[in-house]
């Protein structure tokens, strides 16, 4: 669990002072001292600068001279990288637009508050600080990533250099752990631990795609074993490129080694992802009715992006849909990302798929997807991937957590 850390020097930047004293006292009512000021988007830049304290800002939009937009402008071109929160008494359309604007720009936005600001929701908004600065620290030590190539894929899967790591997934009602994702890390000789977007563009444009595939099904079935063994019947989803199920003997290769596990196939699901689908619609859809029909659950992954649209759900057997956690994260934040939820949990209940939501990172966002009867829930706020033999003594620490998030009121 990722403890919540507070920023522990915050600027308020608003040409008002009457707003500036307001957001002081609620920033001191949550326990942040040194709350600074600036009063407007030049001082506030100068401030930025010689202050490498300052973990935080509280912005405002509309400012003489320099605005709020252009502040984050400026932010980005200085390569100044604070945890933003924008506050303005401007309409909900204009606060989406600089939303989306702030994360296109990779601005590590906690929250876009319309005024005037409430206690809980500068609460909210500042709850995400410990989970920005983790991603902060998480991408810096990603980049630049290592020049890889086909070869290196041979021998990574001759060597066993692929190892699967496990993201619980839990039901949002009564807090029970209901599976996990197989996530693939490259154990790197040289370069490291490597996470998938280092390395899984270029696997699945190679022609290893169907075996890094199997020996992700292969340890996901040894660890399956072994937790079915220790009285956790879990199920457990493997991420299946939609482009390698064109090869109608890798269905058949999934179908035999889930046999010989003696791990029935409703404990497997395969989370079909890839944009461009359907190199060859035909063999594709054959492929997925038969694993639908012996047994194994079919997950169409990310969906609302990409190709897992509207369209796609009549086309694909599948019996879940996974909701992109780009509808997720922040949904309680943002009026127009919950209506977006709301429509996909709307479709999923009347064409009876389970859903799974990713990327809940926060009390507020389970809060909402539970209150809106979404099923289960994915995200650092349950746990981070983690190595399979972890999962087990996760789970014993984590229990009573879990279960109790489960039985929150709403
Ligand atoms: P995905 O299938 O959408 O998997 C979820 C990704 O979101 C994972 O990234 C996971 O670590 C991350 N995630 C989980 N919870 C949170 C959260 O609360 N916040 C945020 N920001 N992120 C969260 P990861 O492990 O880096 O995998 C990235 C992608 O790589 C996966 O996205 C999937 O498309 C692909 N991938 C992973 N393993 C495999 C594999 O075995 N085969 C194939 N073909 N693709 C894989
Ligand atoms: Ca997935
Ligand atoms: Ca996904």
């Amino acid at each position: 669990m990722i403890s919540n850390r507070l920023p522990q020097h915050l600027l308020v930047i608003d040409d008002s002072e009457l707003q500036r004293q307001f957001m002081v006292e609620l920033c001191g009512d949550m326990g942040i001292d040194n709350v600074l000021q600036a009063v407007d988007g030049f001082d506030a830049v100068a401030q930025l600068k010689t202050n490498p304290l300052i973990e935080a800002v509280i912005l405002d939009l509309e400012m003489p001279g320099m605005d709020g937009v252009e502040v984050l402008h400026e932010l980005v071109r200085l390569g100044l990288d604070p945890a933003v929160i924008v506050a303005s008494a401007r309409e909900s359309v204009l606060l989406n637009v600089v939303e989306s604007m702030g994360k296109s720009l990779g601005l590590r936005l906690l929250g876009v508050l319309q005024k005037p600001v409430l206690y809980e929701q500068l609460a909210s908004s500042l709850s995400r600080f410990s989970v920005a600065q983790l991603r902060a620290e998480h991408s810096e030590a990603q980049a630049p990533g290592p020049q890889l190539n086909e070869q290196d894929i041979e021998r990574a899967l001759r060597e066993r250099e692929f190892v699967a790591y496990f993201q619980p997934k839990v039901g949002l009602r009564e807090g029970q752990l209901k599976g996990v994702e197989a996530l693939i890390r490259w154990q790197h000789p040289q370069h490291g631990l490597l996470a998938p977007v280092h390395f899984i563009e270029l696997v699945e444009r190679s022609r290893y795609i169907s075996e890094v595939t199997l020996q992700m099904l292969d340890m996901s079935l040894q660890y399956c074993r072994r937790w079915h063994d220790a009285g956790l019947p879990l199920s457990f989803s493997i991420n299946v490129s939609a482009r390698s199920l064109a090869d109608s003997k890798l269905a058949d290769k999934i179908i035999e080694r889930v046999a010989a596990s003696g791990i029935a196939p409703h404990h497997v699901i395969l989370e079909i992802t890839e944009s461009a689908i359907m190199v060859d619609l035909g063999t594709t859809l054959g492929t997925l009715a038969r694993l639908r029909l012996k047994g194994f659950g079919l997950s169409v992954d990310d969906y609302g992006t990409g190709f897992s649209c509207m369209l796609q759900l009549s086309r694909v057997p599948c019996s879940e849909l996974k909701v992109d956690r780009a509808f997720v994260n922040g949904a309680s934040q943002s009026l127009h990302l919950r209506i977006l939820l709301e429509s996909a949990l709307d479709i999923a209940r009347k064409l009876s798929l389970r859903v799974v939501a990713e990327g809940v990172e926060t009390r507020e966002d389970w809060m909402l997807l539970r209150s809106l009867g979404c099923g289960e829930a994915q995200g650092y706020f349950v746990a981070k991937p983690m190595p399979g033999d972890a999962l087990l003594p996760w789970w014993r620490a984590n229990r009573d957590r879990v279960q109790m998030l489960g039985a929150l009121a709403e």
